[in-house]
């Protein structure tokens, strides 16, 4: 579903990514983790090119990551994206929010995608939340939002960037929850999140980052409990 071979980024004379090479295959479950600035959240922005590449190819579903717009849109309406910040439209409620792509984009009628949009608000449990604007929600129930946005483009990607790093401790749970569902439901998932007890219950690998590179890859229960690399292990004493 995703491959990234020996992709470089740049950020003028500064590797954030360098030399990464990764594969998703459809339906798989991974989960990126490092320390700060070790490039992952560069990793998943090159995916859907909000960071275009310098180096190397990205081929998403088949198509390759180059100056082709038409592939750029293609693969943007194939690929969700979830970030910290939930960058959710003030201005607009809930549902406003997120019928907004498939009107948009998919070209939808806004009936359709009204009844699209209260079943993903369904899905991430908050269906009584429709009328309401984001300021009005607490940061659980906007990531959430978010994550009903994301699924209403009916993607078939999910990438999450720290998704509950914005959050108070008592809202990480609600958001993960959603998440493991969605991990049900067999979507192929690339998820940045130091929230290990996520990562050891729905990921199929794990992938370690640092300093731009990937420094380990391996199956879960491998990862927690003999990371190879000693970068992994001194990570994972902070982290777990
Ligand atoms: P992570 O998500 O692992 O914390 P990032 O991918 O955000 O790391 O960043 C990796 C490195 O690239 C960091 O040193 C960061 O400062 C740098 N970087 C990220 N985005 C930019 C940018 N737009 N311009 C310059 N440097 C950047
Ligand atoms: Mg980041």
């Amino acid at each position: 579903m995703i491959r990234m071979i020996n992709v470089s980024k740049l950020f003028g004379d500064f590797v954030a990514l360098d030399d990464v090479s990764l594969s998703v295959a459809a339906g798989e479950r991974v989960v990126i983790c490092g320390p700060s600035g070790s490039g992952k959240s560069t990793l998943i922005r090159c995916i859907n090119r909000l960071e275009p590449h310098d180096r190397g190819r990205i081929i998403v579903d088949g198509l390759e990551l180059d100056e082709d717009m038409a592939n750029l849109r293609s693969v943007r309406q194939e690929v969700g994206m979830v970030f910290q910040q939930f960058n959710l439209f003030p201005h607009l409620t809930v549902l406003e929010n997120l019928t907004l792509g498939p009107i948009r984009v998919r070209r939808m009628a806004r009936p359709a995608a009204e009844a699209l949009a209260r079943q993903y608000l369904e899905r991430v449990h908050i269906p009584e939340q429709a009328d309401k604007y984001p300021g009005q929600l607490s940061g659980g129930q906007q990531q959430r939002v978010a994550i009903a946005r994301a699924l209403c483009m009916e993607p078939r990607i999910m990438l999450f960037d720290e998704p509950t790093s914005a959050l108070d401790p008592e809202m990480i749970k609600e958001v993960l929850d959603v998440m493991v569902e969605l991990a049900g439901t067999g979507m192929t998932m690339l998820c940045v999140t130091h929230e290990m007890g996520f990562a050891r219950k729905v990921a199929d690998r794990m992938v370690f980052m640092e300093a731009g590179r990937i420094v380990e890859t391996a199956p879960p229960e491998a990862f927690f409990t003999a990371p190879a690399s000693p970068r992994a292990r001194l990570f994972l004493d902070q982290v777990l």
